[in-house]
């Protein structure tokens, strides 16, 4: 049986306390009708709190946008899993696209951080996916299983660990690649998952990210091996989120 569908919004760095408690209220409303996929919400971490609040009962689970591979100590600025975890996050995203060239984090910190997710008893979203110049190089399939490698943990398992597959050239731009070529990375993590995994390579959830919207998510979560999606932009409003939730 595939794995439940999993539909995430990562909010970036965007949003108030007062525009947060706006949109959470909006998609506990959405929430409040029956719905399949497992809906995620990544606000920016000094509105987690208020998100979780605001969330109370509602079936929405809260992550964070990254970790420190620590569990305490002298790491002046950043956020140990373990903090996000008594603030009662279950998710957190490790090694988005913008993390890893903003701060240079390498595939070995990223693998670092999904360990220090597993320690906290969080679900790592391991985020991976080529640049333009090496589509354009058709080295897209080795740069995705080369990242894979690389940044998925020994321990990790379907239960503990998501793999995001977000071309950079398609995070925020309005592209996306074909559905043929979405098809055709998805096809190689899963082949990759089980090469490593096993059986249990089946379960992992792959998620597609880049430029999802309503009008594009029905025709991307319909395909092979894609079991949810990484929004951004469209995360960040009810109305452009929730009809991405129903897609799956
Ligand atoms: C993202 O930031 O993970 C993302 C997929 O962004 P967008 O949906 O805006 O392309």
């Amino acid at each position: 049986m595939a794995p439940r569908a999993l539909v995430a919004g990562n909010w970036k760095m965007n949003g108030s306390r007062q525009s947060t408690r706006a949109l959470v209220a909006a998609l506990r409303q959405a929430a409040a009708q029956p719905f399949r996929a497992e809906v995620l919400i990544c606000p920016p971490t000094p509105l987690l709190a208020e998100a979780r609040e605001v969330l109370g009962e509602a079936a929405i689970a809260l992550g964070a946008q990254d970790c420190h591979a620590a569990a305490s100590g002298a790491h002046t600025g950043d956020v140990a899993a373990e903090m996000l975890a008594d603030l009662g996050c279950t998710y957190v995203i490790v090694g988005h696209s913008e993390r890893r060239s903003d701060h240079g984090e390498s595939d070995a910190e990223v693998k670092a951080k999904a360990e220090a997710a597993q320690r906290a008893g969080l679900v790592a979203i391991v985020c991976l996916g080529e640049t333009e110049a090496e589509r354009d190089a058709g080295q897209a399939l080795t740069v995705v299983g080369r990242q894979l490698a690389a940044s998925l943990p020994e321990g990790a398992t379907p239960a503990n660990s998501v793999v995001a597959y977000e071309p950079v050239w398609a995070i925020g731009t309005g592209r996306t690649p074909s559905e043929e070529e979405i098809v055709a990375v998805h096809a190689e993590l899963r082949a990759r998952l089980v090469e490593r995994f096993g059986a249990a390579g089946n379960d992992f959830r792959l998620l597609y990210g880049g430029s999802v919207k309503p009008s594009n998510a029905v025709a991307i979560m319909a395909l092979p091996n894609v079991d949810g999606g990484l929004i951004g932009g469209a995360s960040l409003k009810a109305e452009d989120f929730w009809p991405i939730v129903e897609a799956c």
